[in-house]
């Protein structure tokens, strides 16, 4: 199994797509938001990642950063269901405001032929929080984040209510998340910004966004094995491997992964 990351970015990024990944088992992948537009598919492209090969999305919120890179996925899947180049329905998970936000942009958007494609083969589905699916398979628990600006779901992949991969989009963590995050193999969170500039900047208060030092220090308690970080600011992408691994070091003694776009992360086989 190995994560894709397609983008690492916060939200107005500009020197590198918005946060987003694949987690993938050689055949099949699970697309996990897909940044804010079309350049989700020069990022697929990069990566080796064949569109139709795509069976699972989800969507985290109804941020743009999110959000809005899914219809240009819809849009080509669209076009292949139509010309009957596929067969199996693609499914879009999120929870009751991505869907109805998806319906009512595509609605205006996606070209007028398509739209019997919605729902038939291109599969929106609500999720509640605790709702299971099987993706790649794998038990993927839902999880509302409790997040402070908008409605935001996560989810735990579990074996055997193990907690192997936890998600908790980016926001910072609420105390109600934490117990998805208890030992969990992996952990991939939020981290605007690292080290003093995070001191000074205080993106918690300001934006409801994470730092290192916070996530760091909770993956720590919580005994996490891996940790991922993403959604950071792009103002120094060349020195930002190094400078938020070497934060995180001071509070974590688990692994810690800083990726760039399109970097792979290889996770165990059991996962
Ligand atoms: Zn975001």
């Amino acid at each position: 199994m190995r994560l894709n990351i397609l983008g690492t970015g916060h939200g107005t990024a500009t020197e590198c797509y918005n946060t987003c990944f694949t987690i993938s088992n050689g055949v099949e992948h699970f697309l996990v938001d897909a940044g804010g537009g079309n350049g989700i598919l020069k990022q697929l492209k990069s990566s080796k990642i064949e569109i139709e090969n795509i069976k699972n999305i989800f969507v985290s919120h109804i941020h743009m950063d999110h959000l809005l890179g899914v219809l240009w996925i819809i849009r080509i899947f669209a076009r292949k269901f139509y010309k009957k180049e596929l067969i199996e329905p693609v499914k879009i998970y999120g929870n009751d405001e991505v869907i109805s936000a998806l319906n009512k942009i595509c609605e205006i958007v996606i070209p007028k032929d398509f739209l019997f494609l919605l729902n038939d083969k291109i599969k929106f589905i609500e999720v509640k929080t605790n709702d299971r699916v099987k993706i790649l398979d794998f038990d993927v628990e839902f999880i509302d984040l409790s997040a402070k600006k908008v409605k935001q779901f996560g989810f735990v992949i579990k074996k055997d209510d193990v907690n192997l991969f936890t998600f908790i989009g980016d926001e910072v963590c609420s105390a109600n998340t934490e117990k998805y995050l208890n030992n969990t193999k992996w952990l991939f969170a939020d981290a605007y910004m690292a080290g003093e500039e995070a001191e000074r900047h205080n993106p918690i208060e300001r934006h409801h966004h994470s730092t290192v030092k916070y996530v760091a220090e909770m993956s720590e308690r919580l005994n996490v094995e891996n940790l991922v970080l993403s959604h950071t600011i792009d103002n120094d992408l060349k020195n930002r491997k190094e400078k938020f691994t070497n934060d995180a070091k001071k509070y974590f003694k688990g692994n810690i992964f800083v990726p760039d776009d399109l970097e792979i992360i290889e996770i165990e086989e059991e996962l």
